[in-house]
């Protein structure tokens, strides 16, 4: 076949640089760290491994990161750990023609307290999610989520900021920091502003991150001690994306349901925040009708195109069976 090159609109372009897909008819949602992609989308004589070229910028402060990014415009893209960037360059599925990395501009690097919300800087990377001990005392569901993303490798380079700014409803991070009711610290050209989790994911690969903008940091409001959380996850094999996956944080008084909120990981083209199925929790004690009421209305919202992962109504269930054990298992560690 002819190779045909054309501009394909997942619906961020004008935000995050020329993407250039092979006209193939490939899926719109590229799973480019499965290998499916190339092997079966692509015939082999177009497959690429080798990024297009591109010039590399190395700013050592947010200021002259945000400077590059407006000086260079559509044509620039922000790499963070590259492990979802990357993958796309090689496969041209990302063609920017300038990389802008943020691993020397060390005040996006820092895990703290805010008072009392808990301030994660967006180039602090997985592993260092891991490791901190402030965030399994105050935030356990981070590390319960972080230590299933991926593998060793991949966590010791990529970023919460990178997970929670890409837009890939196979994120893990997402999901979590709805469930948290966390908000996004972004900084532009026309300042900084804050942006709730629940209304930062528009679209697949499609944020409310504008033109210009660097996701700076991510603000936490500490779940109350003795809170019950899970993220419960189900993947084909070890590094995989969600089948399907579901968080829950909640909170319990005398063996009733006092607070609780639940969300989605890779059963729509977002994550997505089920606030009906918290609210179907609380004031119970857990009744099975209570349970099985929220998870009606998971999987009432869930509507996952069918992949490699199952057709849609396999892992619409799977999101339901998921919800239960994450249900389940916050109660069993709430106080
Ligand atoms: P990058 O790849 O550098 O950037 C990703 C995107 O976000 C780019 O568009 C970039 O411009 C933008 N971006 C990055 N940082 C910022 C910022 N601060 N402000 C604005 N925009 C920004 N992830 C999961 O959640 N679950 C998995 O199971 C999983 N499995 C994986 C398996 C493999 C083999 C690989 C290679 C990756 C996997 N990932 C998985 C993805 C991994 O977690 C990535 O590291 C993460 O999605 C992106 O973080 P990053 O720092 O690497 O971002």
């Amino acid at each position: 076949m002819q190779s045909q090159r054309q501009a394909v609109d997942f619906g961020y372009l004008p935000r995050r640089g020329r993407i250039i897909l092979e006209a193939t008819g490939a899926s719109s949602r590229p799973d480019v760290n499965s290998g499916e992609h190339s092997a079966r989308d692509t015939p082999r004589e177009e497959q690429k491994v080798i990024p297009a070229p591109f010039d590399y910028h190395r700013p050592r402060t947010l200021d002259e990161a945000i400077a590059l990014l407006a000086a260079h415009d559509e044509a620039a893209r922000i790499v963070a750990g590259g492990h979802s960037l990357i993958p796309m360059m090689k496969l041209r599925l990302a063609a920017p023609e300038h990389l802008i990395d943020l691993q020397d501009v060390a005040e996006l690097r820092r895990i703290g307290g805010d008072g009392p919300a808990l301030v994660i800087g967006a180039m602090t990377s997985q592993q260092e999610v891991i490791a901190s001990a402030l965030l399994a005392a105050k935030c356990p569901i981070l590390r319960e989520t972080a230590l299933q993303i991926a593998d060793p490798q991949v966590r010791a380079l990529g970023t919460i900021g990178g997970n929670v700014a890409n837009g890939d409803p196979g994120n893990d991070m997402p999901a979590v920091m709805m469930a948290l009711d966390a908000h996004y610290r972004v900084k532009g050209p026309d300042g900084a502003r804050e942006v709730a989790a629940r209304d930062f994911y528009l679209g697949s690969f499609d944020t409310a991150l504008k033109p210009g903008e660097i996701l700076t940091a991510i603000v936490i409001p500490a779940p109350p001690e003795g809170h019950g959380y899970a993220y419960e996850k189900q993947k084909r094999k070890i590094g995989d994306y969600a089948t399907a996956a579901a968080a829950v944080i909640l909170t319990v008084a005398q063996g009733r349901c006092t607070a609780a909120s639940v969300a989605l990981t890779n059963v729509a083209p977002t994550p997505l925040f089920v606030a009906a199925s918290g609210q179907a929790l609380v004031g119970t004690r857990f009744e099975t009708s209570a349970v099985a009421e929220a998870v009606r209305h998971a999987t009432t919202l869930a509507h996952p195109a069918a992949d490699q992962r199952g057709p849609a109504e396999f892992r619409t269930h799977v999101a339901g069976v998921m919800v239960r054990r994450a249900i389940e298992r916050a109660k069993a560690r709430a106080a």
